[in-house]
């Protein structure tokens, strides 16, 4: 274990987790984020000796954009890239009734209404959700359901990218915690799980900057800790856009996973000795466990990977 890696005084358990959503295969981008998460966890030592525990969390609360068999093809491959994780899986589908029993309780203290706009109306309106439906008493048919944001918090110091400042008119917004659909929303379900196990660190990749103001005024409204925040940097291709399921980035090899977390380390700014791609996979990770340091990460948004 290294040495050279600060406590945190206050933190005696370190306990991370990567939580994709099964609407498609691992892509090199996702890998970045897992990698950097798992990094981030095993890395850590506490004052007994103990690295940071690294959880899995499957995020399929939104059927339409599931993938059929996304979610066991995801975990195969995190094995296959010796990113074993602590604990059992959680999956958001077996989660509805704590989602509900917190929304219940946030309706009940006030704390949030029915909005019964369309997207085209808000557009209309600026874009931005002025509150049109705070006052207006809507049932909950054709509703769906928008948290009073007492907090608006906006500011916050991430690992990686120092303070960083969200959009204040987004940070500030009413936003949605419930779909009009019936489904629960991502804001909700994420925060309501890291509460659940006990998460005191996400790291993640920076496509999720601009979501955290939202998720600290849950915390807030919660009445929960947060927990530490780092965004690396974004897998992006040359046309700008983000490494995704939706453009079809090649997914990554299980059977030769060496190149591929190599990239991924260069990627990170971890500098490792290019023989490690002649080395077996728990080698690769091993040294990177031991080498991982924080500072090396760039401090950019976003990357060019082509
Ligand atoms: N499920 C989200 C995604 O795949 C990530 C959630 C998170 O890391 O907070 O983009
Ligand atoms: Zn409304």
């Amino acid at each position: 274990m290294p040495s050279e890696r600060p406590q945190f005084p206050s933190i005696n358990a370190y306990r991370g987790r990567f939580a994709p959503s099964p609407s498609g295969l691992l892509h090199f981008g996702s890998l970045i984020a897992a990698l950097a998460s798992f990094l981030d966890a095993k890395s850590f030592v506490s004052a007994n000796g103990n690295s940071g525990k690294w959880l899995v969390r499957i995020e399929d609360i939104d059927p339409p954009r599931e993938q059929v068999g996304a979610s066991s093809a995801i975990l195969t491959t995190l094995e296959a890239f010796g990113l074993h994780w602590d604990e059992s899986v959680l999956y958001q589908s077996q989660q509805s009734e704590i989602y509900q029993d917190t929304l219940s309780d946030l309706q009940q203290q006030n704390r949030s209404y029915y909005c019964q706009c369309t997207r085209a109306e808000i557009k209309t309106l600026g874009g931005i959700y002025q509150g049109h439906c705070r006052t207006l008493n809507h049932s909950k048919y054709n509703s769906a359901i928008r948290l009073i944001n007492q907090y608006g918090l906006y500011q916050f110091n991430d690992v990686f990218q120092g303070k960083v400042d969200c959009q204040q008119a987004l940070a500030k917004e009413d936003f949605i915690i419930h779909r009009k659909d019936g489904l629960f929303a991502y804001q909700l379900a994420v925060v309501v799980d890291d509460i659940y196990q006990n998460i005191n660190h996400v790291i993640r990749g920076c496509d999720l900057l601009e979501p955290t103001a939202r998720q600290l005024t849950l915390f807030a409204t919660l009445n929960s800790p947060a927990p530490e925040y780092g965004h690396v940097p974004l897998a992006v291709t040359t046309n700008g856009y983000k490494l995704s399921k939706q453009n079809k980035a090649p997914s990554i090899n299980n059977n030769n996973p060496q190149p591929a977390l190599i990239a991924a380390l260069i990627f990170l700014g971890q500098a490792p000795d290019p023989k490690l791609v002649n080395e077996n996979v728990d080698d690769i990770i091993c040294w990177a466990i031991n080498h991982w340091s924080r500072d090396k990460v760039t401090k950019v948004k976003e990357i060019n990977i082509e």
